[in-house]
């Protein structure tokens, strides 16, 4: 397609408003659009979702074509992972923290399928979501290191109206289980009110959010962290605007969230 510029939204189906936010955003950066489709494999660790992870590949194209997605790529498993497929590309840094640790292949997985998706769409633009903040970051450091002439863009997370975070898993979530998956936001939302009214402490803050999450049913804390927000390395004091993210297991479901906390402007300095 030589002349026209090409904005790429990757996603794994089941789309919903944070999709379509992505979708909307490369709408504007570009003249052609296109998204891609593909419950990828190679991200799912052993005993993961991945056989149950929710499709419905025709309400998902009407969607994208409503969304004004020009193309809708949705490849077979073994179309790009034929038998035999052996190479995979790691990160040396960033897959060492939060979702890292529970999901040691996981961010190999997405390294993968987002290199092997830039070379068959080969994009001017790239639109990633912030939900999944550590894999935004990991994407760009990808795109830099192996020299990808993309530009990645980053969208903001899309919410329920009371505050859940969007995601394809919250499907999975029974009546009382979406009331406890409330929790998450809950704990950032209070996380930064505290910030606001001068909480510096990160220990002070993690204590409280991970009171309010085991405060509810079903809920089991993968991790609550607040770090910095390239590196992803802990901090403690919220000296300025730093990343908090947490992973809960709701029942079986296991939800990501995260925000960045601003310290309130020191007028006087
Ligand atoms: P997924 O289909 O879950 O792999 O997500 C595909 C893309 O949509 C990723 O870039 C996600 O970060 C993004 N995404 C998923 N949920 C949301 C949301 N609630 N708000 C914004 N972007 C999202």
């Amino acid at each position: 397609m030589q002349g026209f510029t090409i904005a790429f939204v990757p996603t794994m189906g089941y789309l919903h408003e944070g999709h379509i936010s992505l979708m909307e955003k490369g709408r504007q950066l570009a003249d052609v659009l296109i998204a891609s489709i593909f419950v990828n494999p190679a991200q799912f660790g052993p005993g993961e979702d991945y056989d149950a992870y929710p499709r419905n590949p025709q309400k998902d194209s009407a969607l994208a074509q409503k969304a004004g997605v020009d193309v809708l790529f949705m490849p077979e498993k073994n179309q790009l992972y034929p038998e035999k497929y052996e190479t995979y590309i790691t990160q040396s840094n960033l897959p060492r923290f939060l979702c890292g640790l529970s999901r040691p292949t996981h961010f190999t997985g997405v390294m993968t399928i987002v290199a092997k998706l830039f070379n068959i769409v080969k994009p001017h633009y790239a639109v990633f979501g912030q939900k999944d903040y550590q894999q935004l970051a990991i994407i760009r450091k990808m795109t830099h290191d192996l020299n990808f002439d993309i530009k990645i863009v980053g969208a903001p997370i899309v919410r329920e109206p009371d505050g859940l975070a969007m995601s394809s898993r919250n499907k999975y979530l029974s009546p009382e289980q979406r009331r406890s998956a409330l929790a998450l936001s809950r704990a950032l939302a209070q996380a930064q009110q505290s910030v606001a009214t001068g909480e510096i402490r990160a220990s002070a803050l993690i204590e409280t959010a991970q009171k309010t999450i085991t405060s509810v049913r079903e809920t089991a804390i993968d991790y609550v962290v607040i770090g910095d927000p390239e590196t992803l390395e802990e901090v403690s004091v919220i000296d300025r605007p730093v990343l908090m993210a947490l992973a809960v297991k709701v029942g079986q479901t296991r939800l990501i969230d995260n925000c960045i906390l601003s310290p309130p402007v020191d007028k006087t300095s």
